[in-house]
């Protein structure tokens, strides 16, 4: 589904990303560790193609579907727009959108404006605004950082829902190992600039993760 080879990526000179190679097959769930800074934001900014392509400081190949949808590591509700608006943005249809905030939880707050969001429910009304369309690729920069332990089940749960129901190709960036192993058909890590280990940890539901998460920890440094 969404394909990138040899991308490399400066900020004015530094290189953040390294020749990087990474493939999102159509319908894989795959999740992105990586430390702070190590360029996962700067990675998802490029598949998204809100990077500026023509600049001599990123080269390489990306190729994505022609749907794409991506909920930011900061929720980046428009202020003027109700949470409702906000989610059923650019759609021909305003059919899902109520049920999708239903689903993040949010059906008490479909008029509210952004400004008195709570941290969580900006982070859910932006989660919804990608869920509702259903895109081929599905970009989520640690969707659920600002969460409490129960909703971040319930999150995970509906992410889950929806792969299996719609199929996407998801590119899920998170600090959490454990989420990462318990979610996605392969966990990579980011290191350097480029992939340095890409995990599968296998069939659900997956019990025994002690080893896979000790791997992966001592790879993320
Ligand atoms: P975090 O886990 O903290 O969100 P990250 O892996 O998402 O980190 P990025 O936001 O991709 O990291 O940033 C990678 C590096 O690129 C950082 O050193 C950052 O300062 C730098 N960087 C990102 N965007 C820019 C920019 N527009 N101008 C200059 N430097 C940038
Ligand atoms: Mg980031």
């Amino acid at each position: 589904a969404a394909r990138v080879a040899g991308l490399v990526r400066e900020f004015a000179g530094r290189r953040v990303l390294d020749h990087l190679d990474l493939t999102v097959g159509a319908g894989e769930f795959v999740a992105l560790l990586g430390r702070s800074g190590s360029g996962k934001s700067t990675l998802l900014r490029v598949l998204a193609g809100l990077d500026d392509t023509s600049s001599s400081e990123v080269s390489g190949t990306v190729e994505v579907p022609g749907s794409v949808a991506v909920a930011f590591q900061e929720p980046r509700l428009l202020p003027w727009r109700s949470v409702r608006e906000n989610v059923a943005l650019g759609l021909r249809t305003d059919a899902d959108v109520d049920h999708t905030l239903a689903e993040v939880g949010l059906a008490e707050r479909t008029d509210a404006w952004p400004l008195t969001l709570s941290g969580g429910e900006a982070q859910r009304a932006s989660l919804a605004r990608a869920l509702v369309r259903e895109p081929e690729l599905l970009l989520l920069d640690e969707p659920f950082g600002a969460l409490d332990a129960l909703t971040r089940i319930a999150m995970h749960d509906l992410v889950l829902d929806l792969w299996e129901r719609h199929r996407p190709g998801i590119l899920l960036v998170t600090h959490d190992v454990d989420e990462a192993i318990s979610l996605a058909d392969r966990v990579l890590v980011l290191d350097e600039g480029r992939i340095v280990a890409d995990h599968a940890p296998g069939p659900r539901p997956r019990t025994d993760v002690g080893a896979l998460r000790a791997t992966v920890l001592r790879e993320l440094g």
